[in-house]
């Protein structure tokens, strides 16, 4: 274990981390007593600096007493405690029959949120890659990855995400997007201050979120139809002049074609579709695009629907032709910190499991895993999923169709799952690994993905629980074991942190000094100017020769979600699952009480209107059914959320919505599943 600075009282010293409470991951000083964490804060040099009240029940997770303490082995009489060294050989012997009889492909690999650009997601996919299976996936198959697509698609072919920048922006568009639930309080600090200081707040969203009530606009489309509100947007800006006419014609791509598409777009059209008057729209498309700098955050909101791309898509296109792209208080793309560890044309990707997609892999460098199932329960895929390796994935509560991915998971020759808690995926494993938490061990994060160009290193700062290990160790010694020593020269984790960190000029020493804190890059405004766009016409791509080769609209364009009318009888409500709430993270966070008391039950939104009708009142345990189900949960009424709609979020297992819902509906781009668009119906229990 590392010395860690005393402050005092012999054995109390403060260390630094981040927050393993949810994705974001915002920096954290630890108080830590007799080696035990004892008090932890937020850390006043990171950018994410203000924790929310989640980590109040920080200590409360990493030292539950349900944590993992031992790897374990399924037998018919139950759960048998084994050494690691058993535990590795063992799957490294099923891994390597496996491969013999079925090839690489046959295993798959799916890690979770709280490891996605940490040195464990690097040592992951190269472990793929080493092993040669294509078939590394993530929970970014349900978000995030529909926004990379976009603007990628748009701005970067480097796989880039457009994400605001809010530093002096006179108008913040938020776009499906709610951080008072799902982000840090940084950001909501700094959109508050903003407004504070006299820029506009727009909020869009069928759901009146606690910043909608403070914003200067509050636009409540139907759910899955936000790409129709952005083309009529661009729809007013082009007509009335509002856009910027030196960038788009020295920059762009397409903008003829744009302007005849959006034609098709007027706004009484696009009323019809989105439920949003023309002048609301009018409205917000002339502060918008009148306000400059202007920045939109785009949220998972917009992603899960059959039109997520290109709404992303569309969105992008407003940001660009309003002179928002690559200026501070508009929208820009980062590149990583983290050096990319893949082993280069060693797999043929188009055998893979997510090869109905390909602008998925183009884009993300990886496969999407919505094909997970069927690759598992149909034996005449090429090849067949045999085995399965999951790290901090609850998949059971928290992928659609949760009987599909529970079947599969019962139909695997080997399925080893690594997480804290023995979750109800971990139930179904033929091994489970008992992972550390952040403080338990060394980690490297980068921060680009939500515009911080920060890398910060956090150095173990207890022991870890139990016999638990970290993630990454696992695949340093899988490799050992399997003969993939060159491909993995490190002999353990620090050394593959500092080798993430050279090209940098640091090492986890010259780090120390700074608290694990560097900022990478200092990125000067429009650097397009120099370099062009990183699109293959070297300008931003409103119409995409790209999408068009692979057979997709190369103009973002809105399509209906069809359904048999059989359904939409039955079903006349539409449900959005999954916005998060602020005590939990997706299925994280349940079992730990301070957080249960806040929110004691599931429950789903139902606004007034349709309650009254339904002759509904708060707290009543109602029954909300869909094509593929039922639950049961506690009805809550509102007046903020958009009549006709109802929302559960997700991560409950006593009331998992995964259950009613289903990812038939898929965008054809991304393969994102229309979660936000399933009809229902609700009934007292
Ligand atoms: S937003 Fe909250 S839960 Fe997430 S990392 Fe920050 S403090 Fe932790």
């Amino acid at each position: 274990m590392k010395k860690l600075r005393k402050i005092g009282a012999v054995n109390m010293a403060k260390a630094y981390s981040f927050c393993p409470m949810c994705i974001l991951k915002c920096g954290m000083e630890l108080t830590i007593e007799k080696g035990k964490i004892v008090h932890n804060q937020g850390m006043k040099e990171h950018v994410l600096r203000n924790p929310c009240i989640k980590s109040k029940g920080l200590i409360d997770w990493v030292y539950s007493p349900k944590r993992l303490k031992y790897p374990l082995k399924r037998k018919y009489s139950g759960w048998e405690k084994l050494t690691w060294e058993d535990v590795l050989d063992e799957i490294s012997r099923k891994l390597q029959e496996i491969k013999k009889s079925e090839g690489p492909g046959s295993l798959a690999v799916h890690l979770g949120p709280a490891l996605f650009d940490t040195q464990v997601d690097r040592l992951a996919r190269r472990f793929c890659d080493a092993f040669g299976t294509p078939n590394f996936s993530s929970s970014e198959d349900y978000c995030y990855y529909s926004r990379v697509i976009g603007s990628s698609l748009t701005f970067n072919f480097n796989g880039r995400n457009v994400a605001p920048s809010f530093r002096g922006s006179r108008c913040v568009l938020l776009w499906g997007w709610n951080p008072e639930e799902s982000s840090s309080p940084t950001a909501l600090q700094a959109i508050i201050s903003l407004k504070n200081k006299g820029a506009y707040l727009i909020v869009i969203d069928p759901r009146r979120t606690k910043l909608a009530h403070k914003a200067d606009f509050h636009l409540q489309p139907k759910p899955g139809t936000d790409v129709a509100l952005a083309l009529g947007m661009i729809n007013y800006i082009v007509e009335k002049g509002l856009f910027d006419k030196e960038f788009v014609e020295n920059w762009t791509i397409g903008f003829n074609q744009l302007k005849a598409h959006i034609k098709k777009y007027p706004l009484e059209e696009v009323s019809n579709i989105t439920g949003i008057k023309p002048q609301a729209i009018q409205e917000i498309a002339k502060v918008y695009a009148t306000n400059k700098p202007a920045s939109i955050a785009l949220g998972l909101g917009l992603e899960q629907s059959i039109n997520g791309v290109q709404a992303v898509r569309a969105i992008s296109i407003l940001i660009g032709i309003t002179g928002n792209f690559d200026v501070l208080g508009g929208n820009r793309c980062l590149d990583p910190g983290l050096k990319d560890m893949r082993i280069l044309g060693r797999i043929d990707s188009s055998s893979g499991i997510g090869a109905h997609y390909p602008l998925f892999r183009i884009f993300t460098g990886q496969d999407t895993g919505i094909e997970l199932p069927r690759a598992i329960l149909d034996r005449q895929s090429h090849p067949p999923v045999r085995a399965l390796i999951l790290q901090a994935s609850n998949s059971i509560i928290t992928t659609p169709d949760s009987n599909k991915i529970s079947r599969a998971l019962d139909n695997l020759d080997l399925l080893v799952v690594m997480d804290l808690f023995m979750t109800e995926t971990a139930k179904k494993a033929h091994y489970v690994l008992p992972a550390v938490s952040f403080p338990e061990a060394d980690f490297i994060q980068d921060y680009w993905t939500y515009n911080f160009p920060l890398i910060m290193v956090a150095e173990k700062a207890i022991e870890p629980i139990g016999n638990s290990r970290s993630d990454g160790a696992f695949w340093l010694e899988m490799a050992k074991r399997l003969g993939l020593n060159a491909e993995f020269p490190w002999r353990d984790e620090r050394e593959v942190i500092e080798y993430l960190l050279s090209p940098h000029g640091f090492t986890i020493d010259s780090m120390k000094e700074r608290k694990g804190i560097l900022f990478y890059q200092k990125r000067k405004e429009k650097q397009y100017l120099q370099e062009g766009f990183n699109t293959p016409t070297r300008k931003m791509e409103i119409y995409s020769q790209t999408l068009e080769k692979y057979g997709y609209d190369p103009l973002p364009t809105y399509r209906k979600q069809e359904e048999d009318d059989t359904i939409l009888r039955n079903f006349p409500f539409t449900l959005i699952s999954g916005p998060r709430v602020k005590s939990f993270t997706h299925s994280r966070h349940h079992r730990i009480s301070s957080m249960r008391k806040r929110i004691p039950a599931p429950f789903v939104e139902i606004p007034k209107k349709t309650a009254e009708e339904l002759s509904l009142c708060s707290g009543q345990k109602v029954k909300v059914e869909t094509p593929m189900g039922f639950i049961i949960v506690e009805a809550k009424i509102t007046e903020d959320i958009l009549p006709g709609v109802v929302s559960i979020p997700s991560g409950w297992p006593e009331a998992n919505v995964n259950l009613i819902t289903d990812d038939t509906h898929r965008d054809p781009i991304s393969g994102y599943p229309a979660l936000r668009t399933i009809p229902c119906k609700i009934t007292p229990a």
